[in-house]
C-alpha cells in the first residue's frame, strides 16, 4: 500500500515538473482503493485535493500513467468536469506526453484485461478475429464447429 502511494506520487511529481507550464494544483492526498467501475477520481473539498486510484491500475504502467494524468487535469481550476477546458488540457497533455488522455480513459480496456486473465478458453473467429472469452467448457468450446461468427467465419478454440 505504502509503495503504491509512492509510485503514484513519483508519477505525479514527474509530470508536474515536466509540464510545469500547465496550472495543475497541488494535490494534498493520494488514495488507493479497489474500485472496478471508477479507476480514478479527483475530489476537491475546501481547497483540499485528493486523487484516488484503483488498485487494478497497478497491473498496467501505461494505464496507471494515463489515469494519473487524467485526474491531474481535474485539479486545474475550471476542470472539475470533462468540459471544454478539460478537453483542451487533455489535448495538450496528450501531445506533450504521448499518453492518450481520454474522457473515459482506461475503464473498458483494464476490465477486459482482467477478463482475459481469468478466461479458461479463448474462442477466436478465423475471419474477423473477434475473440470470445469462456470461463467454463461451454458448448461453444466443446462443439465450436457447430457455431458461426456474426461475420460468417468459423471459430478456433485455444486454452488460455
Ligand atoms: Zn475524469
Ligand atoms: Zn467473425
Amino acid at each position: 500500500m505504502y509503495s503504491e502511494i509512492l509510485e503514484i506520487k513519483d508519477i505525479y511529481n514527474k509530470y508536474k515538473n515536466e509540464l510545469s507550464y500547465i496550472p495543475f494544483r497541488e494535490v494534498n492526498n493520494f488514495k488507493i482503493d479497489n474500485s472496478v467501475k471508477q479507476l480514478g477520481r479527483c475530489c476537491v473539498n475546501n481547497e483540499e485535493i485528493t486523487i484516488g486510484i484503483s488498485r487494478l491500475l497497478f497491473k498496467d504502467d501505461q494505464e496507471l500513467k494515463n489515469t494519473i494524468l487524467h485526474e491531474m487535469i481535474h485539479t486545474i481550476v475550471g476542470c472539475c468536469n470533462h468540459g471544454m477546458l478539460w478537453k483542451q488540457y487533455a489535448t495538450i497533455v496528450t501531445k506533450a506526453t504521448g499518453h492518450e488522455i481520454t474522457r473515459t480513459g482506461c475503464v473498458s480496456s483494464i476490465i477486459k484485461k482482467e477478463m482475459v486473465g481469468k478466461a479458461k478458453y479463448i474462442v477466436t473467429c478465423d475471419k474477423c478475429n473477434r475473440k470470445i472469452y469462456r470461463y467454463k467448457k461451454s458448448k461453444l468450446v466443446t462443439e465450436s464447429y457447430y457455431y458461426l461468427c456474426e461475420c460468417g467465419g468459423s471459430f478456433t478454440v485455444e486454452e488460455n
